[in-house]
C-alpha cells in the first residue's frame, strides 16, 4: 500500500477552513461579501446564539444559475476570476473561491438561488457532503442558511468565545461593510433584536448614521485629496470627539474594509497634536486606486493587503486630514476670533 495518498475533498476543505472560518463573523463576513460580489442592493443578515445556532444570509442579487449552485461548493470553484491576469486586477471582493467549500464542511448548509426569470435551486449540505437537491422557487437572489457550526471540528468549537464576544466580532463585521458600501441596505438581526439598518442610498454619512448613530454622523466632517495614483475621501470626526480605541477608524481600499497600521497611523498623524494622547478618532477613510498597484492575495480573509507606493499614500491620508484641521481652525471662535 502506498504511503502518499491524495486527501479527501472533504478533509481538504476542513483545513481550508481552519484558515478562513476562524469564527462565526468570519462565515457572516464570507457570505455578505458574496451577496455584495453579486451587486445585491438590500442583504439581510440573522444569527442565533451569535451565529453558532443559525447565520441566515437573504440578498436581493443576481443568483447562481440552478445548473451551477451545487459547483459553488467545490473547492476552486468561482465566477470571479478566469485568467491569471485577472488575479492582478481584482474589483471583486472574493476570488479563491474557497469560502462555501470550507464553510460547507464545518456546518450544515442550507442554499436557495435564482436568476432572475429563471428557475430556482434548493441544496443542502451536511459536513460538506449534498443530501438534498430539488428545484426552488425563482425569487431572484440567493439565500443561504448556516446551521450547527463546528458541530464536527470540536477543537475550533471550544475556541469560540462567549456569545457575546461573538456577537461582537459579528456586528464588527457587518458595519465595516455597510461602511464600505452605502449603495446597499444592511440589515442585522440577532435572535430577536434589530442591531443595525442601514439606507442604502449611497450617502456614506448616511451609512454611518446608521453604525454610529444620527448625532455621531453629523459631527463628523467631510475630507478628500487626491493624487495621481490615488483618490482618498471620506469622514472623520473632530478632535473633540475622540474614542479610547482604534477601533473606530476604518480603512476600505477598493471597497474592501482592510487592516494597515501605517494607513491608521496616517489618519492620526492628520491631526497633528490636537489628539490627547490615548484618543483616537472616528474616521471612514475610502481610498480608490488602479487595482493593479494593490495585492489582495496576501493572506486568505484577505484583510491585509500589499499597496505599491504605500508610503505616498500614507501622506495623501494625512493631509486629507490636516487639510481639514487647518480649515476648521480658520474658523471664527464664538468671539469672532479668527
Ligand atoms: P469566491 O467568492 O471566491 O468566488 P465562494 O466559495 O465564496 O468563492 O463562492 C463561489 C461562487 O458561488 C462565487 O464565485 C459565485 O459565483 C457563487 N455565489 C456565492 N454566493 C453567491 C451569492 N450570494 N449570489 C450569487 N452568487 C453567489
Ligand atoms: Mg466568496
Amino acid at each position: 500500500m502506498p504511503k502518499i495518498q491524495i486527501m479527501s475533498s472533504v478533509l481538504a476543505n476542513q483545513i481550508a477552513a481552519g484558515e478562513v472560518i476562524e469564527r462565526p463573523a468570519s462565515v457572516v463576513k464570507e457570505l455578505v461579501e458574496n451577496s455584495i460580489d453579486a451587486n445585491s442592493t438590500k442583504i439581510d443578515i440573522h444569527v442565533e446564539e451569535a451565529g453558532l445556532k443559525l447565520i441566515q444570509v437573504t440578498d436581493n442579487g443576481e443568483g447562481i444559475h440552478s445548473d451551477e449552485v451545487e459547483q459553488a461548493f467545490e473547492r476552486h470553484a468561482t465566477s470571479k476570476l478566469i485568467s491569471n491576469e485577472d488575479l492582478f486586477r481584482i474589483r471583486t471582493l472574493g476570488f479563491r473561491g474557497e469560502a462555501l467549500p470550507s464553510i460547507a464542511s464545518v456546518s450544515m448548509v442550507t442554499v436557495e438561488s435564482a436568476q432572475e426569470g429563471k428557475a430556482g435551486r434548493h441544496i443542502k449540505l451536511e459536513g460538506g457532503k449534498l443530501v438534498e437537491s430539488k428545484p426552488a422557487s425563482s425569487r431572484r437572489g440567493t439565500l443561504i442558511k448556516v446551521e450547527q457550526l463546528f458541530f464536527n471540528t470540536p477543537a475550533r468549537l471550544k475556541y469560540v468565545k462567549t456569545i457575546k464576544t461573538e456577537l461582537a466580532h459579528i456586528s464588527d463585521t457587518i458595519n465595516r461593510l455597510a461602511l464600505a458600501h452605502p449603495e446597499i441596505s444592511f440589515r442585522l438581526f440577532s435572535d430577536e433584536n434589530t442591531l443595525l439598518k442601514t439606507v442604502g442610498n449611497g450617502d456614506i454619512r448616511q451609512a454611518i448614521a446608521g453604525v454610529y448613530g444620527v448625532e455621531t454622523a453629523k459631527t463628523m466632517k467631510k475630507i478628500e485629496s487626491t493624487s495621481f495614483d490615488f483618490k482618498v475621501y471620506g469622514y472623520v470626526s473632530l478632535p473633540e470627539s475622540t474614542r479610547a480605541s482604534k477601533s473606530y477608524m476604518t480603512i476600505i481600499v477598493n471597497g474592501r474594509h482592510i487592516r494597515n497600521y501605517a494607513l491608521a497611523q496616517a489618519i492620526v498623524d492628520g491631526y497633528s497634536s490636537k489628539l490627547m494622547v490615548g484618543r483616537y478618532p472616528l474616521a471612514v477613510v475610502n481610498i480608490e486606486m488602479d487595482p493593479l498597484l494593490l495585492d489582495v492575495n496576501v493572506h486568505p480573509t484577505k484583510q491585509q493587503v500589499r499597496i505599491s507606493n504605500e508610503k505616498e499614500l500614507g501622506e495623501l491620508v494625512k493631509k486629507a486630514v490636516n487639510d481639514l484641521m487647518s480649515a476648521e481652525q480658520r474658523i471664527p471662535d464664538a468671539l469672532g476670533n479668527i
